[in-house]
């Protein structure tokens, strides 16, 4: 079997030049990295405000096993079922972290027959938006300690700055630190650590703002600490906003490339889905509604974090409204939800597959039901799925119904997603009741204990610790009025990571709240989540090289 990287690199890839044509890109709009990827520039929008909108598709998936359940590949490969089918059509993606690329998951610009290419570029520093961000992270972060060093007018409480540096690396060394040491030339000590660029605050800003004005607006009010009076301090008592977004103007440029059959695909930005809300940019989503009739885009997580902050936070936000959702299932994830342990899941077994379904019909419930979206389940086909699973997993959902098709993208790119292609193409014509899980006009409390009961049937929320106290400071600073992001482990309904399936009389326990106020939402922890994830035993990293041609292999 071919593996992702060597599929990707077999294929000639057309000039950038051209693929712009196909998705209706003036070339005045066109700013080219080589060959293969261009930046689009942002006027774009401006000049096409009458233009209507396309339809859009959002790709979600059930609670996953480790390794990924294909949403991006299902993304890609519905894409191209559509453009085969002759639809104008775009997919708007997030970019890839290197954290995960370097560690356990790899690349994540699809697999098999359904990839977005320049696979290496992509996965590899791409177009430098991240380093970007990073930068923009590091100088907030510069100026906060130098404001420190330079007398601290503002009264900067060293003991309380919540700002953090970024890098874009699964580092757990740089996690916690001290810093500042040396004297006093060489700033004030203190405890301080690093975050990946993907969890900064940075990167899900990037990904909300509406143009540089609104970007330069959102950094500013980005919160970095508290005085010693426990008042807050924003960038924009440090005056860095400027020069801040002076560093990110090209980064906010949505990327465009193509899919191995040449549809067009914005690939940009990528907040992680716990800490943030883990979808690609509203600029580059915008941008592909005003350029195709179609546009796929995918959600990080299973659909009660992923898609649930995609309804709540983005297209809030955005005032975007979807069209119909893919919900991804395998019959690897059903059977582990059905109790089969990981090493396990390659061999067949009916009987756990249909034990792990109340997982999958719990997210296709809410996703009809609570986001009021029309939605179909997308089988997607493993090489070592058997013919009487995959019948099963038909034939239960069907009973019980749940609409279902297989998807064979990663094997047979766009002409085995052709199926599912037809279906959506339908279901975007059926009547549409899109609301969101919460109103924004209720307390902090209210929100996350809706989003739990609604949506991972929880009993109710525990506030413990410092969360009944921030609850408080929260509204107190008038923050109450912002959407919620749930920080809560993707393997599970629950915040346990270890209850699988659809699990019933259990409470959410919120450990610590935290407002975002540039990006503009509050983060409630769940458990133990981490914004500097380590590397694995045997990183990736490992199996990746690069030969003197340049050619790269081992990435996947
Ligand atoms: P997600 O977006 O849900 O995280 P991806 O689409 O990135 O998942 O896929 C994760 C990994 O699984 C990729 O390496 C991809 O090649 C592999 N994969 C996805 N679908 C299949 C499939 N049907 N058969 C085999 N491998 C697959
Ligand atoms: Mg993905």
């Amino acid at each position: 079997m071919k593996s992702d990287i060597q599929i990707a690199q077999e294929v000639k890839m057309a000039n950038i030049k051209e693929i712009a044509k196909t998705a209706g890109i003036d070339e005045k709009y066109l700013e080219q990295y080589g060959n293969y990827k261009a930046k689009v520039d942002y006027n774009l929008l401006d000049d096409k405000k009458d233009t209507p909108d396309g339809k859009l598709i959002l790709v979600t998936a059930i609670s996953p096993t480790p390794a990924g359940e294909g949403k991006t590949t299902t993304s890609v490969g519905l894409a191209d079922a559509l453009h085969k089918a002759g639809v104008n059509v775009m997919t708007a993606l997030r970019e890839p972290s290197l954290g995960p690329v370097f560690g356990v998951k790899g690349g994540a610009a699809g697999g098999g027959y359904a990839q977005v290419v320049p696979m290496e570029d992509i996965n590899l520093h791409f177009t430098g938006d991240f380093h970007a961000i990073g930068a923009a992270n590091n100088l907030i972060a510069a100026m906060v300690d130098n404001h420190i060093q330079q007398g601290n007018v503002l009264g900067i409480d060293p003991r309380r700055i919540t700002w953090k540096r970024a890098v874009d690396m699964n580092d757990r060394q740089l996690r916690n630190i001290v810093d500042g040491m040396g004297g006093k030339m060489s700033g004030v000590p203190r405890e301080d650590g690093f975050e990946i660029t993907v969890a900064s605050e940075v990167m899900a800003i990037m990904c909300l703002a509406k143009d540089i004005d609104d970007l330069k607006e959102k950094l500013a009010s980005i919160i970095v600490g508290y005085t010693y009076e426990d008042k807050p301090v924003t960038v924009r008592d440090l005056k860095a906003q400027g020069a801040a977004a002076a560093l990110l103007k090209d980064a906010l440029k949505p990327n465009l490339v193509q899919t191995l059959e040449k549809t067009p695909a914005f690939v940009h930005c990528g907040p992680f889905a716990n800490i943030a809300h883990g979808c690609n940019s509203i600029m580059a989503t915008k941008m592909a509604l005003k350029l195709a009739d179609y546009v796929v885009t995918e959600a990080g997580f299973a659909a009660d974090l992923g898609a649930e902050k995609f309804v709540d936070i983005k297209c809030r936000k955005a005032g975007l409204t979807p069209s119909a959702c893919v919900i991804v299932a395998t019959v690897k994830a059903l059977k582990y939800h059905g109790g089969v342990k990981k090493e396990d899941l390659a061999a067949e077994n009916l009987e756990a597959l249909e034990k792990g379904l109340p997982n999958l019909l719990q997210h296709v419930e809410n996703v009809t039901q609570h986001f009021g979206l029309p939605a179909v389940v997308a089988i997607n086909e493993f090489p070592t799925d058997t013919e009487a699973e995959l019948k099963l997993v038909e034939e239960k959902c069907k009973e019980l119904g749940v609409n279902v098709v297989l998807s064979q993208v990663w094997g047979k790119g766009g002409e085995g997603g052709l199926a599912l292609a037809e279906e959506v193409l339908r279901l975007c014509e059926k009547e549409n009741h899109f609301q969101f899980v919460y109103p924004l006009d209720v307390s902090i409390e209210s929100k996350i204990q809706m989003i739990a009961q609604k949506i991972y049937r929880a009993d109710g929320v525990i506030f413990e610790g410092n969360a009944k106290k921030q609850l408080k400071q929260l509204e107190d600073l008038g923050f109450d009025n912002v959407p919620v992001c749930m920080a809560k482990t993707q393997f599970s309904f629950s915040d346990n990571p270890a209850l699988l399936g659809a699990p019933r009389g259990f409470q959410i326990t919120v450990t610590d709240l935290k407002i975002d106020a540039g990006a503009g939402f509050i983060v409630a922890k769940t458990g133990n989540i981490m914004t500097m994830p380590g590397l694995p035993k045997v990183p990736a990293a490992e199996k990746i090289d690069v030969d003197n041609t340049g050619k790269i292999t081992g990435l996947f």
